[in-house]
């Protein structure tokens, strides 16, 4: 039965790496009918809040992963278990495969007489019988990690140094924590960030000395910015919920973050998620580094935006809608606003100028748009709109005659008419919103610009 893991240590936003592996190990386990437990890692109790366990959550089940699924198990709060991962060390103790150590690393420089380069085992065979606790490493040979992504590691035991397992205040570290945890949970196969590789052969180690068959191993690459350098929370927007308000759809983003390291192959990107769980591999990560493409997150949430139904994008962009707004005015453009924006957020500068008594003016808009000349435009147009035939060809009609009148092709025409009507140069098909708009209110805007 295969048992995968998603781990977080709830010390800040949750991350889009963070959420990338969570996609990894959710599909994976769905792929192989398996169990993915959430396991958050609360051990590091002045780094830790609440809220930042509540927004893994929530995150993760705006993603698909949430306890409604057969296949989620959780979560569990890793400093329950601190009775356990003592335990441990104590059976590790007394095999003899930990021991006792109260050397503190000035100790260490003092007797090696240079910089620190990894414990001496001063302590090995002292027994003590208090102080931190340290694993005992093989003097040679080499520790093999058989990777499922990166192939096989190989790391030398001699630079490998007895690391403490337990603090001298009795207090479990990461490493072993997190080796107890999934040997209780009894996960099958460890998925995670890259950052972790170097740990992996201490707690492979520690896996065979607790007597047990270490997990399938399977560290998936780094995401880096465009210039290459891995993603920070200092440097880059990679908090997922800064997409999540920006309006971005959860499926383009769970389509998205897969892509970044993994492939079904072919040059197929846009994949309904079933799919992808379908063909999801392991085998099939790329250990190189994921780049991490903003703008192309952005045109995949636009096509994704524009395959949602009339009702369902409607629907969709309610919180970002004024509760006053006429919803019914909106559905008539919503349709038009569609095809153009690539956030839901962009949403709002879209229809606006439908439902505020005046549009909001975007300065640089109404510099380009009030041009000499667009004042003879404005003054001719709004004489033809109180008569015209209200439909949008004919509106169009209109105002290409006006244009032609001055020389001036359609699109040098629309821009004061635009500017007027909405406050901005670009935005939903101009005659569309001037029927929608209304007769009155568009001969109100048009005059209140000659003005
Ligand atoms: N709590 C660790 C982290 O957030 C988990 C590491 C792991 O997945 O084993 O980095």
């Amino acid at each position: 039965m295969i048992r995968v893991r998603f781990a977080p240590s709830p010390t800040g936003m949750f991350h889009v790496g963070g959420a990338r592996s969570a996609l990894y190990n959710w599909a994976f386990a769905l792929r192989h009918g398996g169990t993915f437990v959430l396991r958050i890692e609360d051990t590091d109790q002045s780094r830790n809040r609440p809220e930042w366990t509540e927004g893994i959550i929530s995150a993760l089940a705006w993603l698909g992963i949430s306890k409604e699924s057969p296949h989620f198990e959780g979560p569990y709060f890793q400093s329950s278990y601190e009775k356990l991962h003592r335990e441990a060390a104590q059976r590790l103790l007394s095999e003899g495969k930990a021991y006792y150590c109260t050397c503190t690393r000035d100790d260490v420089k003092a007797r090696t007489g240079s910089e620190y380069q990894g414990y001496d085992g001063y302590c090995r065979d002292r027994g003590l019988t208090e102080g931190a606790i340290r694993f005992r490493t093989p003097d040679d040979g080499v520790t093999v990690v058989d990777d499922v992504v990166r192939g096989r590691v190989e790391f030398p035991n001699a630079a490998m140094e007895d690391f403490v397992i337990v603090r001298g205040d009795g207090s479990p570290l990461f490493i072993l924590a997190n080796v107890v945890d999934d040997m209780e949970m009894r996960i099958t196969h460890v998925i995670r960030a890259e950052e972790h590789l170097s740990n992996t052969p201490k707690q492979q180690l520690l896996w065979e000395a607790l007597g047990a068959r270490p997990p399938v191993w399977a560290h998936v690459p780094v995401i880096v910015n465009e210039k290459r350098q891995k993603l920070s929370k200092r440097r880059d927007k990679v908090a997922l919920e800064s997409y999540r308000e920006e309006g971005y759809l959860p499926e383009a983003m769970v389509n998205y973050l897969m892509l970044l390291g993994w492939g079904p192959g072919g040059d197929r990107e846009i994949m309904p998620w079933p799919e992808m769980v379908q063909c999801f591999r392991l085998e099939d990560v790329n250990p190189s580094p994921a780049f991490f493409d903003e703008k192309k997150l952005r045109a995949f949430n636009g096509e994704y935006i524009r395959a949602l139904s009339p009702e369902d994008f409607a629907a969709r962009c309610e919180p970002y809608l004024d509760p006053s707004w006429d919803r019914k005015v909106f559905a008539r453009v919503a349709p038009l606003a569609q095809t153009r924006i690539s956030v839901l957020s962009e949403i709002r500068d879209y229809v606006d100028f439908l439902f505020l008594d005046e549009p909001v003016f975007d300065q640089a808009s109404w510099d380009k748009a009030m041009k000499p000349g667009a004042a003879e435009i404005l003054a001719e147009y709004a004489e033809r709109l109180e008569s015209v035939e209200w439909t949008p060809e004919a509106l169009k009609t209109a105002l290409e005659e006006v244009g032609a009148a001055h020389g001036l092709k359609l699109a040098k025409a629309q821009a004061p008419v635009r500017v007027a009507v909405t406050g901005r140069t670009v935005g939903l098909p101009l005659f569309e919103s001037i029927e929608v708009l209304g007769r009155e209110r568009s001969l109100a805007r048009v005059r209140a610009a000659l003005a």
